[in-house]
């Protein structure tokens, strides 16, 4: 009997998703992946459990060499969840919540900012992206981490609609916040990711801008393989 070989568009190739805080990359990566049955690689996870793992030994957040000792030494590990989630492990214990409070967060946004840091952490995405197949998300992922991706996105989204999504999120983590309060904090670390030196957050000029301002999650799913369903066939 003939074995059926369906052969994508998609095979072997790798998806880059960049933009602000808010902008809906995690879910829109973790979600098309999924779709895809791809590696999700979720880079900011990796800055989060460098600042955790700085932030629970005491280990100052703007001493950039032993932040980058500390990226060097511990190991982090990705586990795919059952309802399409993904686990993440630092040193073996599960910090997928951990990694997630407002101190882990701006804690990400600080370690960063070194390049000694970034450098060993984008040593390790390029490892674990080596053989495509891979949706990739974070602030260089489309400039520094994967310049030659078969696809780059840069989603982007009002500001306003960025903080409620926050916001919604904050709520749903139990912690008080406001709208307001988190178009401060947005605004702060849009600052921050797009004012450092070491790979500041910008929109490469081979990136195609999908606005997620006004379109459901599964609207920007949708728009993504629309546009990579294009680029990936040749006529
Ligand atoms: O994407 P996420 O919110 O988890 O990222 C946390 C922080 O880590 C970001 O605000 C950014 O400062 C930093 N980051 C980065 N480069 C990446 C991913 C995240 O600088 N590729």
């Amino acid at each position: 009997m003939a074995v059926q070989i369906k052969l994508s568009v998609f095979q072997g190739k790798t998806i880059a998703i960049d933009g602000p805080a808010g902008s809906g990359k995690s879910t829109t990566a973790k979600l098309l992946a999924n779709r895809l049955g791809f590696t999700y690689l979720d880079t900011g996870a990796m800055y989060r459990a460098v600042a955790l793992f700085a932030l629970r030994n005491n280990v100052s957040l703007e001493d950039g060499n032993a932040l980058a000792q500390i990226a060097k030494t511990i190991k982090i590990e990705f586990q795919n969840d059952s309802d399409n989630g993904q686990l993440v492990f630092l040193n073996g214990e599960d910090v997928t919540e951990a990694i997630r409070t407002p101190e882990a967060t701006y804690g990400a946004s600080a370690v960063a900012v070194f390049s000694e840091v970034r450098s060993e952490l984008v040593n390790q995405q390029q490892e674990m992206g080596a053989k495509g197949n891979m949706v990739v998300e974070g602030r260089d992922t489309t400039s520094v981490v994967f310049p030659r991706a078969d696809l780059k996105i840069y989603l982007d989204a009002d500001i306003r609609i960025r903080a409620e999504r926050r916001f919604l999120d904050a709520i749903h983590q139990g912690e008080e916040s406001s709208i307001d309060t988190q178009v401060e904090l947005l605004k702060a670390r849009d600052k921050n990711d797009s004012e450092r030196k070491a790979s500041p957050l910008m929109k490469v000029n081979d990136a195609v801008v999908v606005d997620t301002t006004s379109l459901s999650i599964e609207g920007q799913i949708e728009t993504i393989i629309k546009i990579a369903k294009k680029r990936f066939t040749v006529v």
